[in-house]
């Protein structure tokens, strides 16, 4: 039973494009282990993240989705790293209800549209009964071994910070999902926190909301995008777990301060600021500093790089946003308008409450 659902959903449907990466695939599916050839001259660059039902995921979500965003999360970390991908591992836990046959095929389709869209064969797995859904995938990555690999120690004093995409835009869809579920007050259990949340909600435009959870539910992994950084960034990590927290491993691993300009962070709003004009300016910051699941880059580099960062973000159509700056120090401090400064402190303190679920990885 559990070879042939792995032949029916993993081997079967990934077995074309599979062997169109024999160059790297020597062997995959099927046999004791996986045999994968490195690129000459490249190192290996490996990342794994679990995914847990209830966790990191509703109950209610589509398979497809779970896990294409397993996946995504993934590749992520690659990009993170200027890597590219080799190919992946898929450990899966499975209760009885999802080894039924549609639950299965469209749980495969989500992933073989994520693994295809980025050329990352399935290279094999472990496939286990238990109590409850948990998706375990290892990515393997590459690149050339003159690239520094983006360490989070990189950052330097006089460097610009820069975010891709639209950081905080998950979080306002992951507060969506929980609207729609009726399940908004587990995450804000004080009732007048609550109101003014419903409230905020309310507020969006269906067009809004539609672009929120697109964000937190099918999150798009930088990979094309880390590897054009390879020549221009210094550090770069991705972004899961909101600026405020994940900056801090910058500002520790570097030994730096970073200052955001907070004018600048919302102007990596800036198309979709039509679409939510409803939200305050300090909402959409405490969005971005305090949410997470972005998987966005956020990255350090030299100012005489800025016109072919801005070309890079021209060519793969990704938004690029200068968000401030490096300085000697320790901390991450916040600019206003007004020129006046605050600290951020690492972790979110409750404007937006900190949920107990998805994303945040231990
Ligand atoms: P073994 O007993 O040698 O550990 P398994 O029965 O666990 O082998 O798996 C058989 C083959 O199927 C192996 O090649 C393994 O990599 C692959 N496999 C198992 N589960 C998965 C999965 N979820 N996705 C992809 N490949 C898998
Ligand atoms: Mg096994």
């Amino acid at each position: 039973m559990e070879f042939e659902l792995i032949r029916q959903y993993f081997e079967e449907p990934f077995a074309c494009f599979n062997a169109k990466h024999g160059h790297t695939l020597l062997r995959g599916i099927g046999d004791d282990c996986a045999q994968l050839r490195i690129p000459d001259g490249h190192t290996l660059y490996v990342s794994s993240d679990t995914s847990v039902q209830g966790v990191h995921f509703f109950p209610d979500d589509p398979p497809q989705a779970i896990s294409a965003k397993a996946l995504a999360t993934n590749l992520s970390d690659l990009a993170a790293c200027g890597a590219q991908p080799l190919g992946f591992s898929l450990n899966l836990t499975l209760p009885a209800p999802c080894t039924e046959s549609t639950w299965m095929q469209s749980f495969s389709s989500g992933l073989y549209q994520l693994a295809s869209a980025h050329d990352c064969p399935l290279v094999g797995g472990d496939t286990t009964r238990g109590p409850c859904l948990a998706v375990s995938i290892t990515v393997y990555g590459h690149a050339p071994k003159a690239h520094h690999g983006f360490h989070r120690s990189l950052a330097q004093v006089g460097q610009d910070l820069w975010v891709s995409g639209v950081p905080g835009l998950a979080r306002l869809g992951m507060l969506c999902a929980y609207q729609a579920r009726d399940r908004l007050n587990e995450l804000y259990p004080q009732v007048d926190h609550l109101l003014q949340i419903r409230a905020l909600l309310d507020g969006l435009g269906p067009q809004a909301r539609a672009l929120a959870l697109g964000a937190f539910e099918s999150p798009l992994p930088r990979i094309q995008l880390g590897t054009a950084l390879r020549p221009l960034a210094s550090a770069c990590m991705d972004l899961s777990d909101g600026l405020s927290g994940d900056l801090g491993h910058i500002v520790a691993q570097s030994g730096v301060a970073l200052h955001l300009q907070s004018e600048d962070l919302l102007s990596s709003w800036g198309n979709i600021r039509q679409h939510v004009n409803k939200l305050e300016p300090s909402v959409i910051l405490a969005l971005a500093l305090e949410g997470g699941d972005d998987y966005e880059l956020c990255f350090t580099a030299w100012p005489h790089h800025r016109g072919e960062i801005a070309q890079v973000s021209k060519n793969l159509q990704i938004p690029l946003q200068r968000v401030g700056t490096v300085h000697a120090g320790r901390g991450v401090f916040m600019h206003d308008a007004a020129g006046l400064q605050r600290p951020v402190p690492p972790v979110s303190y409750n404007h937006l409450a900190n949920p107990h679920h998805t994303g945040e990885s231990t």
